[in-house]
């Protein structure tokens, strides 16, 4: 795990903005030296809400020292992957031929849940959002409220 850890912090940095550079600082509270923020430009909005969505709920992100949210090849049918679940680093791999079939709302959808596994540690089943099966059709106010009882579940469970 190290030596991957390692090897993904070498990467260069790209694709930073203003937004994605706060979050960076505010990962430097942590206790690691390697500090990496890596995320694909086209899911650095996604990154953003679910940021914006859980401070404005005052619930307390902790993203670890290294942030790496990118395009990998998947297998067939998997849409994302949180490989910094129960990791103090987040590590999500998002399925780049699915992405590209999906509306907004199933990548909102899609985000939230593999954010949720990765930076709560959440398990299939705990909430809506969790749910390993994406319903086929989704419309705003389903996703809005997914993340509604999301809030609510990390309230209750804290
Ligand atoms: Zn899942």
């Amino acid at each position: 795990m190290y030596r991957l850890l390692l090897g993904l912090a070498i990467w260069a940095m790209i694709g930073l903005i203003t937004d994605i550079n706060r979050i960076s600082k505010r990962s430097s509270g942590v206790d690691m030296t390697i500090r990496t923020v890596d995320v694909s430009k086209e899911l650095q909005p996604y990154l953003m809400e679910f940021d914006r969505v859980m401070n404005d709920a005052g619930i307390d992100v902790k993203y670890g020292s290294l942030v790496v949210i990118k395009f990998v090849p998947l297998r067939t049918g998997l849409l994302g992957v949180a490989w910094g679940m129960n990791h103090d680093v987040t590590i999500i791999h998002i399925n780049p031929v699915l992405w590209a079939t999906m509306s907004h709302q199933d990548k909102r959808m899609v985000m939230f849940h593999e954010l949720a596994h990765d930076v709560f540690n959440l398990k299939h089943w705990s909430t809506l959002l969790m749910n390993p099966v994406k319903p086929q059709l989704l419309d705003k106010a389903f996703v809005d409220n997914a993340i509604k009882l999301l809030i609510k579940h990390i309230k209750d469970v804290r």
